[in-house]
């Protein structure tokens, strides 16, 4: 869900406006962020600078957009990914593609914010970093970055203007702590297309690759190593055959001469001539590999000698889903390859976010005045903050913020406000994004429902004397308890009724009330649980 809003001279400038992605069953598929506190002022919102078209910087820009019009800069693949978010939201925004190097004002031409993008390496195209310019000095937002010297495509991180901009005086620098953690440097990119392609030489049968489909050189990757080993490439999955074909439309994928088979096809090829591109690298239940590996798919199989292949991290949370899709893959006999396998050797995936070497790297070239560490666990930016002092920042210089809490900078230096922004989270179902919200009620309800079930309560009373004509009657759903212990129950709602005065008696909010808490004290002393309690109270 990253978010931030630098405002300065009465204008606004919002980097990113990114989703989440649920690690618990609510039936709720994306989490933005609460954006009131932009909403709140939204005549002061001049721009929404994109870093990079990933799903945590992108994804929640629906949100946003329905409530207020303003213009989004990005670069062409940035704005490529957002442009399917929009519409399939139903929404029309107003897109201005930048290249690197361009600087674009947040509003009006000489609004006192504007961004120049400059050019960083990271695990999908076009990603860069921002050199935010206000009335206060410049401040520095890494974006999410990597320094990949020898890049698939596309240009390597711009170290000399990074290192110009420090030369000419940083106030303040945001950076990408994801890896605070790992020592050292990433791996590059293209140290992957050597493993990928003596992965598909030596197989004997067919290869699938799990990747994020943004990863686009990653993907460039795979096809030149099934066109080297003389392997036909088919893609699975929604998200992976929409990304191949805006990357190739846009010219950021080079094929060879072939295109991709359709799955129909790819399934009568003999098996060492295919190559399958596919999603689900997280084990998500719906997509194309968690079905292959459940044998569902309707169009392939794998089968004993088979390899596949996660090109991925395990995204911290989805353990459990990851770790059930590697066992259904094993039971069908498939040789299992990849960062989350532990192979030995050869690298199959490169990380898009600095290692600590990395990191300390552009805080030399930077040299801030003052750091703030964004993206990452609260131990990674506190790591970074480490890091950082080791680099010279003074430690009282480096600030280490949690969500919504606010860094002011002028002329007497920097500070923490007390005063907290809010923020919280809207819970949100895909087809409905931007329309269709999931209360957080709702949400809580469903956790409720998981943990403890829920208990229906019946009851019949007179509307003429107020006594009870038929009831409680008790229904269960999932709880511990139902059926056998009604009569239990039944009599300990009856004994609260009676304790009730005549007034509340006639008050059917009262005695709805007085059922509820019954049946739940009932559930809490006998089974330990505090089920959901409907109680539904009729008059007669
Ligand atoms: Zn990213
Ligand atoms: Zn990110």
């Amino acid at each position: 869900m990253n978010c931030l809003a630098v405002e300065a001279g009465g204008r606004i400038a919002v980097v990113d406006c990114g989703v989440l992605f649920p690690d618990e069953n609510v039936g709720v598929d994306v989490i933005a962020p609460d954006l009131s506190w932009l909403l709140d002022r939204r005549e002061e919102v001049g721009a929404v600078f994109l870093t990079h078209g990933h799903e945590d910087h992108v994804g929640a820009l629906p949100f946003l957009l329905r409530h207020l019009s303003v213009p989004v800069y990005g670069t062409r693949f940035t704005l490529a990914a957002v442009k399917g978010r929009l519409a399939e939201a139903g929404l029309k925004a107003d897109l201005r593609e930048v290249a690197p190097g361009q600087v674009r004002p947040a509003g009006e031409e000489g609004a006192p914010i504007a961004a120049e993008f400059i050019a960083v390496t990271h695990s999908i195209p076009d990603a860069c970093a921002l050199a935010l310019r206000t009335p206060q000095g410049i401040l520095v937002h890494s974006g999410d970055f990597k320094l990949d010297e020898h890049p698939v495509a596309g240009p390597a991180t711009d170290l000399a203007r990074l290192e110009a901009l420090g030369r000419e005086g940083v106030r303040l620098l945001l950076s990408d702590s994801t890896n605070a953690d790992l020592p050292g440097h990433t791996l590059s990119e293209s140290a992957v297309g050597p493993a990928l392609a003596d992965v598909m030489h030596d197989a004997t049968g067919r290869v699938f690759v799990a990747t994020f489909a943004s990863n686009v050189h990653r993907l460039q990757q795979v096809v030149n190593a099934a066109a080297a080993s003389g392997r036909r490439l088919a893609l699975l999955g929604r998200g992976m055959v929409e990304t191949f074909e805006i990357a190739r439309g846009l010219g950021y994928l080079t094929e060879p001469h072939w295109l991709p088979v359709q799955a129909d096809e790819a399934r009568r090829l003999p098996r060492r001539e295919l190559c399958v591109l596919t999603t689900g690298t997280q084990g998500e239940p719906r997509s194309a590999l968690a079905r292959l590996a459940r044998g569902e798919h309707p169009d392939l199989r794998v089968e004993p000698g088979d390899t596949v292949v996660l090109s991925s991290r395990r995204i911290p949370g989805n353990e459990l889903s990851v770790g059930r899709l590697l066992d259904d893959l094993c039971r069908l006999g498939a040789t299992l390859l990849g960062d989350s396998v532990r192979p030995e050797g050869a690298p199959l995936h490169a990380s898009g976010h600095a290692h600590e070497g990395e990191q300390r790297r552009l805080l030399a070239l930077v040299r801030p005045e003052h750091f703030l560490p964004v993206h990452g666990q609260y131990r990674h930016l506190a790591r970074h903050v480490a890091h950082a002092v080791a680099e010279g920042v003074a430690r009282d210089r480096c600030h280490l913020l949690t969500d919504g809490q606010v860094l002011e900078l002028d002329d007497a230096g920097a500070r923490v406000l007390p005063e907290r922004a809010p923020t919280g989270r809207v819970y949100a179902v895909r087809d409905e994004l931007g329309a269709g919200d999931v209360p957080h009620l709702v949400v809580q309800d469903r956790r409720l429902l998981a943990e403890a079930g829920l208990c229906i309560a019946v009851l019949a009373v007179s509307r003429s004397t107020g006594e009870i004509v038929r009831g409680p009657d008790l229904f269960g759903m999932g709880v511990t308890g139902l059926p056998g212990s009604e009569a239990e129950i039944r009599g300990e709602v009856l004994r609260a009724l009676e304790a009730l005065s005549a007034v509340a008696r006639a008050d059917l909010a009262e005695v709805q009330e007085a059922v509820r808490s019954a049946v739940r004290r009932w559930f809490r002393r006998t089974t330990g649980r505090r089920p959901a309690v409907l109680p539904v109270v009729l008059e007669l």
